[in-house]
Order: structure tokens, then sequence, then C-alpha cells
């Protein structure tokens, strides 16, 4: 098992963040699509951010 760690400042006190509502990423192209929010793993001593990602991977799919 592998610890998340700050590759910045070496902390290990990673929080979780989520970017909503006006933030969501939207797939390109799909005009009527709600998008999805995105979920973002940061530092929470450097503010680092460590990783995002989408929480429903599959409104991107191009079908
Ligand atoms: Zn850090």
């Amino acid at each position: 098992m592998t610890e998340t760690k700050c590759p910045v400042c070496g902390s290990r006190e990673i929080g979780k963040g989520k970017f909503n509502g006006y933030a969501a990423l939207k797939p390109v192209g799909k005009i009527f699509s709600t998008g999805s929010a995105v979920i973002v793993d940061l530092c929470t001593d450097c503010g680092n951010i460590l990783g995002m990602k989408v929480e429903k991977p599959e409104k991107f799919k191009n079908r």
C-alpha cells in the first residue's frame, strides 16, 4: 500500500476538494450535457494539487 504524500513539501496531510456547479467539467461538443464534478486531491499544507479526476467519467465517452 502506498501512502499519499505531497511531492512538494512532503506532507501527508492530503485533503479532498470538489469543483462543482459552474466549475463542473463538461464534455466538449455536448451542449446539453450537465457535465461532471471534479474531485481534487490537494496538500493541506502547501496547496499543491496532487491529482484531479472527474466524478462521472462515463459522461465523456464519445458515443
Ligand atoms: Zn505540500
